[in-house]
């Protein structure tokens, strides 16, 4: 028989779990987005005042192979009030291709991750240089330089080339940079070897932080080699996928949390966001994770951050 107390325990226990969800259900969660540290266009905590003012009450600032912005980041979240999340962007290779691995709530301090960005880092220099190479050959001179320019102290990454050809007008749009002449077969393309998959979410999982396959949608895997990704992944030790992001359709929002359930993977939610002009969608504003995900955020300690009015 049951006495009151345990009851009493009972009672409490399922009073607390309905005011955990509601309390995160109303969160407004952004776990993916850059600043000035890789290609953003704001400073860790300009970025952090935007998301603040856009609604966001949970942000990660994720930045592709650099951990450099999160102290500041950290700082002018408790200005403004909400919970910050240290996260990184890894870029990997896997079956030859470029993938993004996001990692949630990494120890900025971790030696081995540091040391591995770091190479990382290296390594995407060395990758820039080729890609001003590549482009002088069809006739555009000081790309290199240009986009060195654009990246100013930041990691310099392919949007800045793309950045730097939009500006000298030699192309319309970032897009279209893209197709003619940043991808395979094309001018500014170099084949470069990124971290192992395997290694970047042992990393992550190392640093203590949860792993995450940013934007699926954007890969143009075929469903074939997407199944052995998400089991690779899983058997790694990942956790999430990204179902609702700035990149991917509403239908893709539905064809991921699907997979996300097959793979028993939790999903995530994050907008990308690089700056004005140079994102999918603005900050704030993402669709809710389609009914029946698991949120990547489901095991988090409660957050201290009070929600946004709707
Ligand atoms: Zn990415
Ligand atoms: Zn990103």
């Amino acid at each position: 028989m049951i006495d009151a107390v345990s009851q009493g325990v009972f009672f409490f226990w399922l009073y607390f779990n309905w005011f955990l969800s509601s309390h995160f259900m109303s969160l407004n969660f952004d776990l993916h987005s850059h600043s000035t540290v890789s290609d953003g266009l704001l400073s860790p905590a300009d970025l952090v005042a935007y998301a603040a003012k856009q609604g966001v009450d949970v942000l990660a600032l994720t930045d592709h192979d650099d951990v450099s912005g999160l102290a500041s980041a950290q700082a002018a979240a408790q200005a403004h009030n909400i919970a910050f999340i240290n996260g990184v962007e890894i870029s990997v290779t896997w079956k030859k291709r470029t993938l993004h691995i996001v990692g949630l709530n990494i120890d900025p301090e971790h030696a081995a991750l540091k040391a591995a960005l770091a190479r990382v880092r290296l390594a995407r220099e060395q990758r820039a240089m080729q890609m001003g190479e590549g482009l002088a050959k069809a006739g555009i001179e000081q790309a290199y330089q240009g986009a060195k320019r654009l990246a100013q102290q930041s990691i310099i990454t392919r949007v800045h080339f793309a950045r730097y050809l939009v500006e000298q007008g030699l192309v319309k749009d970032i897009k279209t940079v893209f197709k003619k002449y940043l991808v395979k077969g094309k001018p500014g393309f170099v084949e470069h070897q990124w971290m192992d998959l395997q290694q970047a979410v042992e990393l992550i999982i190392a640093s203590g932080g949860t792993a995450v396959i940013a934007h699926p949608g954007r890969y143009d895997l075929g469903s074939v080699n997407m199944l052995q990704l998400l089991h690779d992944f899983r058997s790694y030790g990942g956790v999430a996928i990204e179902v609702v992001t700035s990149s991917h359709t509403p239908p893709q929002y539905q064809q991921f949390a699907k997979l996300a359930h097959q793979f028993s993977l939790k999903s995530s939610r994050g907008s990308d966001y690089h700056g004005q002009g140079v994102s999918f969608m603005d900050m704030g504003r993402l669709a809710d994770l389609p009914s029946g995900c698991v949120p990547v955020w489901q095991d988090w300690p409660a957050l201290q951050v009070a929600p946004t009015p709707a």
